[in-house]
């Protein structure tokens, strides 16, 4: 083999390499666990207004492309059941307001410390139960507002890098809520919005998180304020963070702990 051969060879090698690197740049799914075969319960309800049926009805056929095992319930008495609290990976809760019993919330409670994931959007996962300090912890947040109601918003992706957030440009909601939220300044913010002085003036360059991170003893937290309507879903970049949101969650059990704290406070 002469010279201009190897010199081929080697032209060829590396251009092999970087076309690898090139793919995975591009392939976020290496960088999250996957949802295949993975136990995931959905539990809806609460307020009829956020049309939850409809919510568990869309994403429930989206997990079910992704090949994982599905348990539904309409009942907060799910959470009670241990044998099944045990068997899962992850939990994703739509129930805007309404009420958890202290035997629910402990159900709910043990299985996230002990590495359950929990993901979830706008009211069904920060506006549930307004009466429960202890699940406002464990989520991270809560919501207090909407400013003039059903709106056009621009939302930023903070963190770039993120598994769940790489590769999603900026992008804007329509005619729908912008979630004003009162959140631990320790969360792992992977996108914000920016409020305007159109309805409330004081509020005018805020800036308020729309997705973030977190973890409650080994469980993964998501949430995702995005979601007032089903219908907001058809925005590709809000299904995209939705759905990786659920599927980092669902790797407490099985991935290393990842360090989320981001406190603006340091
Ligand atoms: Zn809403």
């Amino acid at each position: 083999m002469n010279y201009k051969k190897i010199r081929i060879h080697t032209l060829i090698l590396v251009f092999i390499f970087l076309l690898g690197c090139l793919k995975d740049k591009n392939d976020t799914k290496g960088q999250l666990p996957s949802l295949d075969g993975k136990k995931v319960l959905m539990v809806y309800g609460g307020w009829d207004g956020h049309q939850p049926d409809i919510f568990v009805g869309k994403v429930s056929k989206w997990l079910l492309e992704e090949g994982v095992q599905l348990v539904i319930s309409d009942s907060l008495g799910i959470y009670t059941n241990k044998k099944i609290m045990d068997s899962i990976d992850v939990i994703i809760q739509y129930w805007t307001m309404g009420e958890i019993t202290k035997d629910q919330f402990r159900g709910l409670e043990n299985a996230v410390k002990r590495g359950v994931g929990l993901a979830g959007c706008h009211g069904g996962l920060a506006d549930s139960f307004r009466k429960n300090p202890e699940y406002q912890y464990m989520i991270g947040g809560q919501w207090v507002e909407h400013p003039g109601g059903e709106i056009d918003y621009k939302v930023s992706i903070v963190d770039t890098n993120d598994a769940i957030t790489f590769g999603i440009k900026d992008f804007t909601m329509k005619n729908t809520e912008q979630y004003y939220m009162h959140i631990d300044p320790n969360i792992k913010v992977l996108a914000t919005t920016k409020f305007t002085d159109s309805i409330h003036p004081w509020i005018k360059d805020r800036v308020i998180p729309v997705a973030w991170k977190t973890y409650y003893g080994d469980g993964r937290i998501f949430y995702l304020s995005i979601g007032h309507k089903p219908i907001d879903f058809d925005t590709a970049e809000a299904k995209k963070l939705l759905l990786r949101g659920i599927t980092w969650a669902s790797g407490s059990k099985y991935n290393p702990k990842e360090n989320t704290l981001q406190s603006v406070y340091d």
